[in-house]
C-alpha cells in the first residue's frame, strides 16, 4: 500500500465522442455482418458468411471516454499524472496524484512504511499554495479535462491518498 499527503485531482463524468468511419462490410441486410456493421478483411470481395458483395459503408461510433481516457488520447500530454484510484474499479470517479519526477520539490509524496508525518506542519495557507502550484504545473491537463468534462467535474483537492 502506498500512502500520499498533498493535492489531487478528482475527475467525474464521461466525454462522449463521435467518430465516423468507412468500413468494408456485407451488403446485404439481413445478413448479420451487415447488420452488427463488422469489418470484413479489405481484400475480400464477397462476405464469409453469406457470399454477398463487400461494399464500403460510412459508420459512426460512439465512444465514452474517462478522464484518464482523454488525457491517453491526447498526444499533447506527457503521461505526467498517475491514476491511483478507479482505474480498474466501476466507479466513474477517478483520482489522480502528481508523478514524482515532476514535482518532486513541490510536493510530499509517497510515505513508505514505519513513517510519520506531522499534520500541524499543513496548515490552510500551505495547502493552498500547494494547490495553487498544481493547478499551475498541470494547467494543460487541467484545462483539457475541464473543456471535455464540465468544470464541475475537474476538482483540485488536497488530502490523504491510500492505495
Ligand atoms: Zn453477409
Amino acid at each position: 500500500m502506498s500512502t500520499f499527503i498533498g493535492p489531487y485531482l478528482s475527475c467525474k463524468g464521461l466525454f462522449k465522442l463521435e467518430t465516423n468511419k468507412i468500413i468494408n462490410t456485407c451488403s446485404n441486410p439481413e445478413c448479420f455482418i451487415s447488420k452488427e456493421n463488422l469489418r470484413c478483411f479489405e481484400q475480400n470481395l464477397f462476405c464469409h458468411l453469406c457470399g454477398s458483395k463487400l461494399e464500403d459503408r460510412s459508420i459512426t461510433e460512439n465512444k465514452q471516454l474517462n478522464a484518464q481516457e482523454l488525457l491517453l488520447g491526447e498526444d499533447n500530454f506527457d503521461d505526467r499524472l498517475a491514476c491511483v484510484i478507479g482505474e480498474y474499479s466501476n466507479s466513474d470517479e477517478l483520482f489522480f496524484i502528481t508523478k514524482k519526477k515532476y514535482a518532486e520539490d513541490c510536493f510530499f509524496h509517497s510515505y513508505e512504511d514505519n513513517s510519520v508525518v506531522e499534520i500541524n506542519n499543513f496548515n490552510k495557507e500551505y495547502i493552498d499554495n500547494q494547490k495553487r502550484l498544481f493547478k499551475l504545473i498541470y494547467k494543460e491537463e487541467i484545462d483539457y479535462l475541464i473543456q471535455h468534462l464540465g468544470i464541475e467535474n475537474v476538482l483540485v483537492k488536497w488530502g490523504l491518498v491510500n492505495w
